[in-house]
């Protein structure tokens, strides 16, 4: 339990951190996502990964 709990929070902080979640996202192109925020979003309804 309280290595899930360090594990979540360490995923927390490296997204806080700089990396955007568009960079790993299957939608991450004009043709296929028109959130204005687009490349850099860190939180998203709409993410799904490559
Ligand atoms: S769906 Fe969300 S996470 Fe994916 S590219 Fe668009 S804004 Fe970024």
């Amino acid at each position: 339990m309280l290595q899930r709990l360090k594990m979540f929070f360490r995923k927390l902080f490296a997204l806080e951190g700089g990396e955007f979640l568009c960079d790993r996202c299957k939608y991450n192109h004009p043709s296929t996502c028109t959130v204005r925020e687009r490349p850099n979003v860190r939180v998203c309804a709409d993410y799904k990964a490559k």
